[in-house]
């Protein structure tokens, strides 16, 4: 059972997510094990802490330690209000879990150099604290409970602020010391995001990876369903923020909700799916405010949407790439030695299109592009527009009605479009377009089709 940032956010919603986790145990057969929690930093607190690490790089070390004792306070008075028998010993954890924080801080300040290891080091402690105040409130409400060191059960690479899991050595780890506590009938609470290299090193799964966490937790202990508790009802017919009143997706395929996590439906980290895949594990979506609502199931087959299309999502702000080289492009290659760039400098592309002179990718990492554009200077002509976006539009009915895609280019009649592609799979339609034209185009396709 994991909870994001806003079903952690303040005393309600950890008493709200108490009542959720002790609802499960009590409608539990005898002998089933208890439940894993894995919980996020309190809404907001990954943000925060990431500016206190900015802060640092700019030597601003005074602003960046009001920040960080403000997140004490905060934390203490949430500690304070959900915790009873172990109060004292909860606010004196989170306390020292903070003092560490400042005075790395403090040093990184007086270098002004904060390097991608130290980042994870800074942010760790968001879900450090979280995952102890969470645990202790279930031991005061007389939930049996452990708080479980997540750096010590999953290891990753060292691919710092969006490290990749060991399965192996994880599966291992968890095994032994997450699953005890579940055969004995404890909670096992830890912190999601966050792991550690095989050397003991704090690493982090990127931004939004404490769905990837619980994914990880619960295929390593083959679990019966993996939940994800956040603040919608499930997965939407599109991102809330974009179009008004979306539509509940009661049940969606892996590859479906793995397309939509993929491409911007923030709902889902998009490698959340992966380990449900490998061992055929339902992932449910859930409201922790509405905790009733069925949510939106996503399993290996899916149900067949009785619309046409299963969603729609959007990945703002990406960049195209026009790769173009008269002489070359022909000539075999020429994809591997331009794919090859893209490569060597860890830089993924999401949609690829080709015509006969030219290829144009997008990228949505920009951090080496410069050096990516040099290289591929040395045999091709490279033309870059920023500001643009993508839009997918998801659903297994696009295999068999063709009809749907002639519809999808009809309702955006008037929005300019950059690139257009539908993938082998033929499970999702992929629009580039400006970036601004995105609230516009949403609307339409939502309209057509929902
Ligand atoms: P949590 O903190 O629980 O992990 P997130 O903020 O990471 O929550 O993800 C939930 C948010 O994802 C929703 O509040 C919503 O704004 C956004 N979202 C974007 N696209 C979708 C979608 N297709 N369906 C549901 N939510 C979406
Ligand atoms: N707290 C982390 C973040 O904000 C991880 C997560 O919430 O999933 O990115
Ligand atoms: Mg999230």
């Amino acid at each position: 059972m994991k909870f994001g940032g806003t079903s952690v956010a303040d005393p309600d919603a950890i008493n709200r997510l108490i009542s959720i986790v002790k609802h499960r145990i009590d409608s539990q057969k005898p002998g089933d094990e208890a439940p894993v929690v894995v919980v996020s930093a309190l809404a907001k607190v990954t943000d925060a802490l990431v500016q206190v690490a900015r802060d640092a790089e700019d030597g601003q070390g005074a602003r960046a330690e009001a920040t960080l004792r403000a997140l004490v306070d905060r934390h203490v008075s949430v500690a304070a209000a959900v915790t009873a028998a172990s109060r004292e010993a909860t606010i004196a954890g989170v306390k020292s879990e903070f003092e560490e924080l400042i005075g790395l801080v403090h040093a990184l300040a007086v270098l002004r150099e904060v390097s991608p290891r130290s980042l994870d080091a800074v942010l760790a402690t968001g879900e450090l604290v979280s995952s102890r105040i969470v645990a202790a409130a279930f031991a005061d409400h007389r939930i049996p409970s452990a708080w479980v060191d997540a750096r010590a059960v999953l290891v990753t690479d060292a691919e710092y602020n969006g490290a990749a899991p060991d399965m192996h050595g994880t599966g291992e780890r968890t095994r032994e010391r997450v699953g005890v506590h579940s055969a004995a009938g404890r909670v096992a609470v830890l912190g999601g995001f966050i792991g550690s290299t095989a050397n003991g090193v704090t690493t982090t799964l990127g931004r939004g990876g404490s769905d990837y966490s619980a994914a990880i937790f619960g295929a390593s202990l083959d679990v019966d369903e993996i939940q994800i508790w956040t603040d919608v009802d499930g997965m939407l017919t599109a991102d809330p923020r974009i179009v008004p009143q979306p539509q509940l997706v009661p049940q969606l395929t892996f590859a479906e909700a793995s397309e939509l996590a993929y491409f911007g439906a923030k709902v889902l980290h998009p490698s959340t799916i992966l380990p449900a895949v490998d061992k055929n594990i339902p992932v449910r979506i859930l409201n922790s405010r509405r905790p009733d609502n069925s949510g939106t199931l996503i399993t290996h087959d899916g149900a067949a949407a009785d619309g046409a299309l299963t969603a729609l999502a959007c990945k703002r702000d990406v960049t195209v790439v026009d790769i173009t080289s008269t002489r070359m492009l022909m000539a075999h290659g020429f994809l591997r030695r331009l794919f090859e760039v893209f490569e060597r400098f860890k830089t993924p592309v999401d949609v690829v299109t080709t015509s006969e002179v030219s290829v144009s990718v997008t990228v949505d990492d920009t951090r080496r592009l410069e050096a990516i554009v040099d290289n591929l200077r040395n045999f091709a002509e490279v033309n870059l527009e920023r500001e643009m976006a993508i839009i997918c539009a998801v659903g297994e009915n696009l295999r068999s009605d063709p009809t749907l895609f002639g519809r999808a280019v009809t309702a955006l009649e008037r929005v300019p479009l950059r690139l257009v592609s539908q993938a082998a799979s033929r499970r999702n339609i992929t629009f580039v377009l400006r970036d601004s034209d995105v609230p516009h185009a949403m609307m339409r396709l939502h309209e057509a089709f929902f």
